[in-house]
């Protein structure tokens, strides 16, 4: 089957720059090892939840399997008691107006008179939000269709499960808000599809934003992304020609100037991003680049190529043991999955709880809209004049 050209997964991008699906056709669809490894997680976890899902042939990094068991325990426990689908395949079409496009749910559940759409996010290079996220919204409209039939649903919950870096976020709203969402979303793809066959496309219909142009297939040749990198590198001279150049250009470092040069450099970054791996692409495939070449990077870390043989060979050298085998105590990932399997028991893990501990969260730079609250410094003694 052919994939959607207003997937769920790339609502956002639709929804935000209506031309984007004009232009995305031309770049064929690329799998990173990232987005295998995901795929993988998500078969190992959809036949954990479902032994009818094929079990996938290929091994999984046992610290995958960790991330995914945890996955596993969060959707049995949010949808205990309820009615529940697993890699549940549901018709979008009549949001996104494509003929026959479908979406699939990582997992969909009626849980009493809720709706539960949860969702395995594996990457770990964006946090991404329960809130307002269109992919589970355009999700939930499909899977609100098949469950109402069951019982009336009052009440829609979105989740996203994201366990390499520690994100689980949910949302609730309700059924009016869905229907509200779902008459944008149509509107959104409307305004795609109808640009389909317009070439040139015109002006308006790309909009370029770091959150749209993230994942965003054209976005090494789009011309609305470079025309705004273009307009972000012409930066005003600082002074006028012949004066003499302040050390610390002022202006520069202002809170009004940071902030507008962050809003270009989350732009930026994704096509700097793009460029550098289109480039290196095309020169893979043998292409010459004026001023640029391919070379060879780092070597990889060394290791042994049986350490079975190894081992024997480290025998023969009258190495004591100790200097033969480094041993490490677990972690306390380790040690938690042991307590959830009943090797360590209900009385000994929260003695170990009392000794676990882990650095605290640096504060990190992230826009206004970011659901996290705002993280403000202890005041330093410096902020105060001495009282006379
Ligand atoms: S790169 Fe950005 S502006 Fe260009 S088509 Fe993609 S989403 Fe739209």
């Amino acid at each position: 089957m052919a994939h959607a050209l207003l997937s769920p997964s790339s609502a956002y991008r639709w929804m935000h720059c209506p031309g984007s699906v004009s232009l995305c056709r031309l770049f064929p669809d690329e799998s990173s090892e990232y987005a295998k490894e995901g795929t993988l997680a998500h078969a190992y976890a959809a036949h954990i939840l479902d032994p009818n899902q094929p079990k996938p042939a290929e091994a999984i990094p046992s610290e995958n399997l960790t991330f995914v068991n945890d996955y596993v325990s969060y959707v049995e426990r949010e949808t205990a008691g309820g009615i529940r689908q697993i890699e549940f395949p549901v018709a979008i079409s009549e949001v996104t107006g494509e003929a026959n496009a479908k979406g699939t749910i990582d997992c969909a559940a009626l849980v009493g008179n809720t709706l539960k759409i949860i969702d395995l996010k594996f990457g770990r290079g964006v946090r991404v939000e329960a809130e307002g996220n269109l992919q589970l919204s355009v999700y939930a409209w499909g899977a609100f269709q098949y469950f109402s039939l069951f019982d009336e649903i009052k009440e829609i919950e979105l989740h996203i499960f994201q366990p390499r870096i520690d994100n689980i976020d949910s949302w609730k709203f309700t059924p009016a808000e869905l229907e509200t969402f779902v008459n944008n979303a149509r509107a959104c793809a409307a305004k795609a599809l109808s640009y389909l066959n317009a070439d040139p496309l015109p002006p308006e219909s790309l909009i370029p934003s770091a959150d749209a142009c993230r994942f965003c297939k054209a976005k090494s040749a789009c011309p609305a992304l470079r025309q705004n990198a273009a307009e972000a590198v012409d930066f005003k001279p600082i002074t006028e020609a012949g004066e003499a150049i302040p050390i610390i250009p002022e202006e520069a470092l202002s809170p009004e100037k940071l902030g507008q040069n962050l809003i270009l450099a989350d732009l930026l970054e994704p096509w700097i991003a793009a460029v550098r791996e289109e480039a290196h692409k095309q020169m893979l495939e043998g292409v010459h680049i004026d001023g640029f070449k391919l070379v060879l990077g780092r070597p990889g870390n060394r290791q042994w190529t049986s350490a079975a043989e190894a081992e024997e060979l480290l025998k023969t050298f009258k190495l004591k043991e100790n200097e033969r085998y480094s041993y490490k105590v677990i972690t306390p990932t380790a040690a938690e999955k042991l307590y959830k399997a009943g090797r360590i028991g209900q009385r000994q893990w929260p003695k170990l709880e009392q000794i676990i501990t882990r650095s605290e969260p640096a504060p990190v730079v992230a826009p206004e809209s970011d659901t996290r609250p705002a993280w403000t410094p202890a005041a330093q003694p410096t902020d105060f004049q001495p009282v006379n």
